[in-house]
């Protein structure tokens, strides 16, 4: 594991305690750092300030990691921000792409609270038909419960240390891939599922990734054929390694790998 790798990782275990101040902010911890370091808004929106600890500077460094993984589950509808707050669930993302239009502010301004359903007409106006129909996917409750925050990479929507590593590894969650999940819960050994995950996210040591960071000046495959050795042609492409694939009766795996990313690939 690199030295990037476990600064990741730091980020995703003070997440941990970031994540405690989102969820549970009337505990004593949640109390004490909000008198001392947000007093006037939630965690999430909170500065790092100028004069503060060690701790509070480790624990809101986690905030941006905390912020690419969350989306905000609907209650009411009145903390929510419809245009800048994640709270949509789609292929696209968790945020609206429609342009924001005057009078729309918070998520509660589309839901009608008599009856507690959506402005279906008010919707449909505003926005564009991906966002209509991602809105319109999500359940409304009648029991005026309030809008939480909740982990977008769990089932139960809790905090996971692992999964908010695997995000801090990949960029963002909106190019996160449902391959990374099937891996992570795949029954295999540690080591088979620690090769897929970092050729998923394209940080096997090939030695076209190491003359990338200038560690080496020769990126030829070490099996003498003469191609760059990236990746693919680790794993797939080199005649010598087709041959294993072909051997073992796998050899259309070879064909998709040109035209699939890893991340399909590994999914399919
Ligand atoms: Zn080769």
């Amino acid at each position: 594991m690199g030295f990037k790798d476990l600064s990741v990782f730091n980020d995703a275990l003070l997440g941990r305690q970031a994540w405690r101040l989102v969820r549970a902010p009337h505990s004593l911890f949640g109390r004490v750092m909000k008198a001392k370091y947000f007093p006037k808004c939630d965690f999430l929106e909170a500065s790092m300030g100028y004069s503060c600890s060690y701790s509070w500077k480790s624990i809101w460094s986690s905030k941006a990691l905390l912020k690419d993984g969350c989306i905000w589950r609907v209650g009411s509808g009145e903390r929510i921000n419809v245009w800048t707050d994640p709270w949509v669930a789609s292929d696209e993302g968790r945020f609206i792409s429609s342009d924001p239009i005057v009078g729309v502010e918070k998520v509660s301004d589309l839901i009608d609270s008599r009856t507690h359903e959506w402005k279906v007409n008010l919707i449909e106006e505003s926005f564009q038909e991906k966002d209509v129909e991602s809105i319109l996917a999500i359940p409304l409750s009648c029991l005026n419960l309030d809008d939480e925050v909740t982990w977008a990479l769990t089932k139960n929507g809790h905090y996971s240390v692992k999964t908010a590593y695997m995000l801090g590894k990949g960029g963002n969650l909106d190019s996160f891939h449902q391959a990374w999940v099937d891996i992570w819960s795949m029954e295999a050994s540690p080591n088979v599922r620690h090769f897929l995950w970092r050729l998923c996210t394209n940080s096997l040591p090939t030695r076209s990734l190491l003359k990338f960071r200038h560690l080496i000046d020769d990126d030829g495959c070490p099996w003498g054929c003469g191609a760059a050795e990236s990746t693919s042609h680790a794993v797939f492409e080199c005649p010598r390694v087709y041959d294993v694939w072909v051997e073992c009766g796998c050899a259309e795996m070879c064909t998709d790998a040109s035209s699939l990313s890893m991340c399909d690939l590994v999914e399919s």
